[in-house]
């Protein structure tokens, strides 16, 4: 089984049930599913053919579903773009990426039409009408890229609802997932059928996902977070997802009331903002029974905050793309625990281990490593960092843990992010959940500045709602429950914090700024 062959089965059982819903109107399962197979008919009609590497540039839309699955329904291996990057960082992907065909937004046309001498081997591009995108504004017929234009619409139109597909190896490459990478340029991890069913399916049957639900896909669909837990995981289930593609707190509000919404996932700082949003009615959002939190850590104070206030269950899971992405969540028969990322999901093992290799016990901080059959193949077409990264069949996350007696794990840090003053070792997450206790801290990031007499001291940025707070104040504050040398030397107040489109706080670019003063 893999994902597109599993929505046809659901397709089956659930024929009229709406799979999606998007601008306030519904498709049903049967709909989608013929869907993505009349735009597989297409897309071979186009001379594309399994093992292909197609680009998606989308933002969250029935687009973006039809895309992804009828590629997959082909064979081909899809490899989805963010869409607000710069024309260097698509062309980059895209010629890395071997890319043949793109699908992509009205509104990128003129930008494509620049990058056209840069991105050679693309030999279609295949553009979605979206409906809050406007026309392409230009004539396409003068356009130099015009025989490569195709429209998505007429495509599935024109599509075969008799076509099979290829037979799919479980080990064939399904997508590759430019991960955004610290430093240098950005790695693709393939990701096989076998690594995203798996997940999919490891997650549903975690989250107890089931045709009752309605989950709202807010998160960016390019990214795995979303495309795992908030898409395949769903779709798999027999659930309806709700398509928002833009995350506003007034539509999450208005979107939950209106369908009856059952789960929504997001980042802490969706989280914040909603908690924050000060027309948030717990009555509008009484028939969630799941809020999901990944992709970066999130502040105790704010779970226990927005548990409260709107009455729900937020459970903190864990994942990154080469993971394909989840590997371990707060379980629901079993009590949450907030800080935590809860114990290993089904068929996937998390383990603690020391500078050589050998597991640490309970409480003590190590690096996490991964197996299970969501482990990706490796970076596409960089072998050695593959090997650097997953070792005896372990992947090595590159992130700090512990665990807990009850076999619970905890993120403490990035291991890059730590920060040592004078020899000790200060992680920037506990100086941040620290004040994130205090009641004017909206937000914060903390980090580790160079410094000539403790070789690093920690510094901090907040974002707060309360103007007349001092630096000094806070700084007494963290007096108050943290050890001298994480003390932080010095509070910076901002409007807002860096964050990328997935809403993570870059804590890096403001590191990046401190080092150019
Ligand atoms: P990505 O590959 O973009 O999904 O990023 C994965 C990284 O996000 C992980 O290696 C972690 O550093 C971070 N991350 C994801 N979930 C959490 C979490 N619950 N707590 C702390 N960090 C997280």
């Amino acid at each position: 089984m893999n994902l597109t062959s599993h929505l046809g089965e659901t397709a089956k059982k659930y024929f009229n049930k709406p799979a999606y819903i998007f601008n306030d109107s519904s498709s049903t399962y049967a709909e989608l599913d013929g869907a993505v197979t009349k735009f597989a008919s297409s897309l071979e009609k186009l001379g594309i053919k399994k093992g292909d590497h197609i680009a998606l540039v989308l933002g969250n839309s029935p687009h973006f579903v039809i895309g992804l699955y009828g590629a997959l329904r082909l064979g081909a291996t899809v490899i989805p773009i963010n869409p607000i990057y710069t024309p260097d960082e698509i062309g980059y992907i895209v010629n890395n990426g071997d890319v043949r065909a793109i699908i992509m937004l009205d509104l990128l046309v003129p930008m494509f039409e620049k990058m056209n001498p840069l991105i050679p081997k693309v030999e279609t591009i295949i553009v979605c009408e979206t409906p809050q995108g406007t026309s392409i504004g230009v004539d396409p017929k003068k356009l130099s890229i015009y025989p490569k234009l195709k429209s998505f619409s007429e495509l599935v139109g024109a599509g075969d609802l008799g076509f099979v597909g290829p037979e799919l190896d479980d080990e064939d490459v399904a997508v590759i997932l430019y991960t955004s990478g610290t430093t240098g340029k950005p790695k693709g991890a393939m990701l096989s059928h076998k690594n995203l069913y798996s997940n999919a399916r490891d997650i549903a049957e975690y989250l107890k996902m089931s045709d009752r639900d309605k989950v709202i896909t807010t998160l960016p669909m390019f990214h795995v977070f979303c495309l795992s837990v908030a898409l395949n995981a769903p779709l798999l289930s027999g659930a309806t997802i709700i398509i928002d593609p833009k995350f506003s707190p007034k539509e999450i509000f208005r979107i939950t009331k209106e369908y009856g919404a059952t789960v929504f996932a997001g980042v802490p700082t969706m989280y914040n903002f909603l908690l924050q949003y000060p027309e948030g009615n717990p009555e509008d959002v009484k028939t969630l029974r799941l809020c999901i939190s990944g992709g970066a850590a999130m502040p105790v104070a704010l779970l226990k905050g927005f548990e409260q206030k709107f009455n729900v269950l937020v459970s903190e899971g864990y994942g990154l793309s080469e993971a394909s992405p989840v590997t371990c969540f707060n379980p629901l028969d079993r009590p949450r625990k907030a800080g935590s990322i809860g114990t290993s999901i089904v068929n996937v093992e998390n383990k603690v281990i020391d500078e050589n290799g050998e597991e640490l016990p309970v409480g003590q901080v190590g690096e996490l490593i991964v197996r299970g059959p969501n482990v990706m193949k490796g970076y596409y077409k960089l072998p050695e960092e593959t090997a650097a990264t997953i070792r005896d069949g372990w992947l090595y996350t590159g992130d700090l843990a512990k665990m807990d007696e009850e076999g619970y794990f905890y993120i403490v840090d990035r291991k890059k992010d730590m920060i040592i003053v004078g020899g000790y070792n200060v992680y920037p997450r506990e100086v941040e959940e620290v004040l994130y206790n205090h009641p004017a801290v909206v937000e914060v990031a903390v980090l580790g500045v160079p410094d000539p007499n403790q070789g690093e001291i920690v510094q901090c940025y907040a974002v707060v709602n309360d103007k007349s707070l001092t630096e000094e104040s806070l700084i007494s504050y963290c007096r108050e429950h943290l050890a001298k040398y994480k003390i932080p030397s010095k509070i910076e107040f901002l409007e807002e914090l860096p964050k990328n489109t997935t809403g993570k706080i870059l804590r890096r670019a403001l590191k990046d700024k401190i080092l150019q003063q």
